[in-house]
Order: C-alpha cells, then structure tokens, then sequence
C-alpha cells in the first residue's frame, strides 16, 4: 500500500482571488503540492512559474499548473474561478453566469474521481457552496464555503482598531449571507475576555454609534474596494489560506465559514455564514450560538434573501 504523506491543492481558478491564495499558501508553507487549473490555461502555467521562483525563500513545494485530472489524489479542491462583481454590481447580481461554470467545474472535479473536501470562494459564495454540494454528491461536511470569514477578519481588524487592542484579541462572528444581509453578532463579542455589551455599558454613549459605524464599513467594504481597485483579494486569499490550514493541521478551530445548516438556528438546506469547527475532515460540526431576538430576525433575513435567489437560480 503507498502511503500518501503529502497535502494537496487542486486550486481552480488563478485570476486575482486564486493567484492571491497559491502566494499565501507559499509564503506560509501550508501545503507541499499545488496544481494550478484555469481555462486560461496560459495564466495557469505563468503563475506557477512565477511562484516556484519564490521557492528559495519558502519550505519545499511542489507547484504546476495542471487538470482537471490532477484532482484525482487532491486533498482539497479549492474553487475562485468565475466571474467577479464589476463596480455597482452586488455578489448575488453574480448567480446565474457562476452556476453555470460550476456545473462544468465541479463535474469535471468528480469525473476525476476526486473525494476530498471542496473549498468555494467564488461569489456569491453561499448559494455556489450548496450547488457544489448538490453537483457533487459529497457529504456536507466536505463541502465548505469561506462564507463570512473575510467579513469576520475585517470587523477584528476595524474593532481592534477602534479600542486600540490587537485584532487578535477580538473574538467577534459576522453571521450570514457573505453579502448586504449579513450581520455583527454583537451578543457574542469579547475583547480578550470581556463582553463588548459591558464595555459599552462603562464607555461613553457613543461607542452604540461607533460600532454601528464599524459594522457598515464592514458590509460595505467590497464596494470600497472595488471602487479603488477593481477587486478584492489579498484578504479572501489570506481567509481561504486559513481555513486550509486548519484542515491539513486537523486543527479544531472555530472559524466562520458557509455550512449546510440541518435546524441549526432553526434553519435547514441552505448554506449560510456560521461559526463551525473546522478539522481534517472538514466541517466538525456547526457552532450554534444563542441570537438575542434581533439577531434572530436578521439571521432569518438573510436565510430567506439567499433562499429566493436560491430557488429561482437553482431551478432555472
Ligand atoms: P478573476 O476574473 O481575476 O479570476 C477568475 C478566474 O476564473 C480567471 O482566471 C478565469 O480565467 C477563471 N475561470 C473562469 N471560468 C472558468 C472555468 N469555467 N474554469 C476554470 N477557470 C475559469 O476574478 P477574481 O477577482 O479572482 O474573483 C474570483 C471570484 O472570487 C469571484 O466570483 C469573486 O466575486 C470572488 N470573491 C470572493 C470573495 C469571498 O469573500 N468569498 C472575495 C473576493 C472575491
């Protein structure tokens, strides 16, 4: 019997999203074999050459650009190809070219007779994480989404900023829709180990109109970037870098990700932002928090928006 002692990428997708994530996965030495799939096959094949000039600085890595044959023996199949929101455009305006190209992706994955764990970064995330579970059959716990991750880095960092604390010391959730519904968790934020509620108690009034402030910025953030840049990426790469390492190093993390719901905060078949354990296999299991009644709404809000965009997309 061969052993397999490596850890294996197959990354779809090299546009600004998938080449941002194969340079953290590099510069962090988080895998030992990257393939590099894309229908511009040529982008593929410069990216990889580019990367493994960067080997001399980094840990051994076997990096090429291949197909989709190369996600036979893959571990994780990790999915950024597809159209990107173009300024004014919201992440759901997305649905119908991107569900058309998962189609094609993720059969082609399963045809290779991969049986791994997918990983879905392409917009709109959620509703393209359950049509790559329905495409390929594979159980929901190998079938992630980065979901709100990125939503959740970015309101640390703004929170961590605002009380000058390390953003590592913030533990805070956005839940939801990665898009216009989501929401901050507020119930459950902590700075290092105390509530922000009795925080905000023992603070001045305004911090109420501060946070709020924050949470905005956070939703809105894409749109600001897009408008000065064109795309996002460096922080979904870093997002989709960390959940891959928390599955190679069987890690147990709790981190925000999109997973299938079965009654979880009174939702089921859908794929939403959750906080969920992430280990080798994948999901471990969904972390239900206990919502106050207006995170309840907002929460069954953002179900029902996905869920329309959902039956008419999937359906059509
Ligand atoms: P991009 O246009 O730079 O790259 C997309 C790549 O997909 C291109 O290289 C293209 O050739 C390739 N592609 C298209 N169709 C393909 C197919 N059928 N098979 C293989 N490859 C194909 O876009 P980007 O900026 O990298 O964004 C990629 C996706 O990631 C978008 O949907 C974007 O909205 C999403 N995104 C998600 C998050 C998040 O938090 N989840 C954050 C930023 C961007």
């Amino acid at each position: 019997m061969t052993i397999k002692c490596t850890n294996k990428v197959a990354l779809i997708g090299t546009g600004f999203v998938g080449s941002s994530y194969a340079f953290a996965l590099l510069n962090q030495g988080i895998a030992h074999e990257l393939v590099m799939i894309d229908l511009n096959k040529e982008k593929a094949d410069g990216d990889a050459r580019d990367l493994k000039h960067g080997l001399a600085f980094a840990s051994p890595m076997k990096i090429y650009a291949g197909d989709y044959s190369d996600c036979k023996d893959s571990d994780i199949v990790v999915i950024t190809a597809g159209a990107n929101q173009q300024p004014g455009e919201t992440r759901l305006d997305l649905v119908e070219k991107n569900i058309k190209i998962f189609k094609n992706i993720v059969g082609s994955v399963m045809d290779s007779g991969f049986n791994g764990i997918f990983l879905v970064a392409t917009n709109p995330v959620d509703i393209l994480t359950y049509a790559t579970w329905k495409f390929s059959g594979l159980p929901k716990e190998r079938v992630i989404g980065s979901g709100t991750i990125l939503d959740t880095a970015r309101l640390r960092y703004l929170v961590g900023e605002h009380f000058d604390i390390d953003t590592r010391n913030i533990h805070a959730y956005i839940m939801g829709e990665h898009g216009d519904t989501e929401f901050p968790v507020w119930s459950h934020t902590t700075i290092g180990a105390s509530q922000l509620n009795e925080l905000i108690e023992m603070e001045q009034e305004n911090v109420q109109k501060d946070l709020n402030d924050i949470f905005i910025n956070v939703r809105d953030a894409a749109y600001h970037i897009i408008e000065r840049k064109g795309a996002t990426y460096y922080g979904i790469a870093m997002g989709l870098a960390r959940i891959t390492k928390a599955i190679f190093n069987n890690e147990n993390s709790i981190l925000t990700v999109s997973a299938l719901l079965e009654g979880e905060n009174q939702e089921q078949d859908i794929y939403i932002g959750v906080p969920a354990i992430i280990n080798r296999g994948g999901v471990r299991k969904v972390v239900e928090l206990p919502l106050n009644e207006k995170e309840k709404t907002q929460f069954t809000h953002s179900a029902e928006t996905l869920k329309n965009v959902m039956k008419n997309s999937l359906e059509a």
